[in-house]
């Protein structure tokens, strides 16, 4: 007897393989044969769920891309309980995946699957960081280092190499290595350069004479195209310009954007901000003004219920930060405010739909009521 996925199962392992194979694209600029092996898999679980229901099924990978393209997730016929993604697409019209498309694959591309490439890369560093005179100040140089250089130059690796106060040819082989393989396909350079984003150090590529960064969520996708034109930097492909691995882009640099950005705000009204305390036990541990603790993991996702899912199988490890020194009055989530632009209900929605109880907060609102009351 085989045992059939749900509906929400096989969407899951429909995203990680478009995921996946977009990322092969990316890679090497175009769809090369084989395709990901998660996607192969996740169209023959969607063939056999249609043809168990009576539905049509699918041909193959130019039809199912095409599908995902062009038909809302409430018309695929998947049973689904959430609601909330009747109306989303999983690839958008250049068949690049979409924010939904990304964080429907995140619980098994994210850095908390053991089997991930990116856990491995967060292993070594830890290993290296404790391995360290001073683990908290390496482990944080190398996480900063990754989170501002999605895209890094052969003179950007070198300096951090010689910042890092480690025994420099491992962490080189461990790390920038492993992590910075990929050149930039020519297919992607603009007039002959490669266009690094300066909001969030992503590759910006030219869509249809349309500049956009690869990192979809990017604020440089909403500016007006004559202020792209002050956003990014143009690097001379001779920098030996390497982009770092898709899993450590997509679920450890730019999840660090929003972290750094609300350090810097929380240290300008006075606050002491460790980052990534524990060696990464949560994201910010900051101490305020009149000594008030508190113990910060900074969420930027799109779907607040898909989040919701993400922290109920990852709660924050309170008793491994209190045994650390790191003992708060408040540990809370916190969301970057454009989430509340989009939806104002976002709040709510992930609240209610975690388990257990949580405190959260948009960054605006930490940042008032720091103010306010703590400092
Ligand atoms: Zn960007």
């Amino acid at each position: 007897m085989v045992d059939l996925p749900d509906g929400e199962k096989i969407l899951r392992k429909l995203s990680v393989g478009l995921v996946q194979t977009n990322n092969g694209i990316e890679k090497d600029g175009f769809l090369k044969y084989p395709y990901s092996k998660n996607l192969q898999r996740a169209i023959n679980y969607l063939s056999f769920f249609y043809l168990m229901n009576g539905l049509p099924i699918p041909i193959g990978i130019g039809e199912l891309i095409e599908k995902a393209k062009t038909v809302p997730l409430g018309e695929w016929q998947l049973n689904l309980s959430d609601d909330e993604y009747q109306n989303e697409l999983l690839l958008d019209d250049e068949g690049v995946p979409t924010e939904l498309c990304e964080e429907l694959a995140a619980e098994e591309l994210d850095y908390n699957n053991p089997d991930s490439f990116q856990r491995r890369i967060f292993e070594s560093i830890k290993n290296l960081a404790e391995s360290s005179k001073n683990p908290d100040i390496t482990y944080t140089q190398i996480r900063e280092f990754l989170v501002k250089y999605p895209l890094s130059t052969q003179d950007e690796r070198s300096d951090i190499l010689l910042d890092v106060s480690l025994k420099s040819n491992i962490f080189k082989e461990l790390v920038l290595d492993e992590v910075y393989q990929d050149k930039i396909p020519s297919a992607y350079y603009v007039n002959g350069m490669i266009l690094r984003c300066e909001l969030c150090g992503n590759l910006i590529k030219n869509q249809k004479n349309n500049l956009t960064c690869t990192n979809k969520g990017c604020e440089f996708n909403r500016l007006s195209n004559s202020k792209k034109q002050k956003k990014y930097q143009e690097l001379n492909p001779g920098q030996e310009v390497r982009q770092a691995h898709f899993g450590v882009r997509r679920y450890m640099s730019i999840p660090g954007i929003p972290e750094l950005k609300l350090k810097d705000d929380l240290e300008k009204i006075g606050c002491k901000v460790t980052l990534w305390p524990g060696l990464d036990l949560c994201d910010l541990f900051v101490e305020t003004p009149s000594d008030f603790k508190i113990s910060i993991d900074v969420k930027d996702w799109k779907y607040p219920h898909e989040l919701a899912k993400n922290v109920n199988q990852k709660v924050m490890p309170i008793k491994e930060l209190e045994s650390k020194g790191f003992s708060s009055d408040l540990y809370c989530y916190v969301f970057p405010d454009i989430r509340k632009k989009e939806n104002p209900n976002y709040k709510n929605a992930f609240k209610s739909a975690c388990n257990p109880k949580v405190e959260a907060f948009y960054a605006k609102d930490i940042i008032a009521k720091i103010k306010e009351i703590w400092s």
